[in-house]
């Protein structure tokens, strides 16, 4: 459930910029800020299958486990992009 919590909170960090300020600590959002200006769209992304779902570049095993804890957000060491974790994720980030 903590997955779909997060993946949840973050997408509505997407639709709702002008909300999140109190609910997002200030330097994820002034990350979240500065990679939308950078970017543009799509600046959260999932992990699929181990690489940056927006890159596409496979991610340090250290960086999907950090995801997966969400202990902190964590960026795409790539293209910066900020990365959540699903289960349905999952699949072959362990082989
Ligand atoms: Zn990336």
């Amino acid at each position: 459930m903590r997955e779909k919590n997060l993946a949840h909170h973050l997408a509505e960090l997407e639709s709702n910029r002008d909300q999140l300020a109190g609910g997002v600590d200030e330097r994820t959002l002034a990350r979240y800020e500065r990679l939308l200006a950078n970017k543009g769209e799509n600046v959260i992304v999932g992990i699929d299958h181990g690489v940056c779902g927006g890159c596409h570049m496979k991610l340090p095993i250290q960086s999907v486990v950090s995801c997966q804890g969400e202990e902190e957000i964590v960026s795409c060491p790539n293209c910066a992009r900020i990365l959540y974790f699903t289960r349905e994720m999952d699949l072959a980030v362990m082989d």
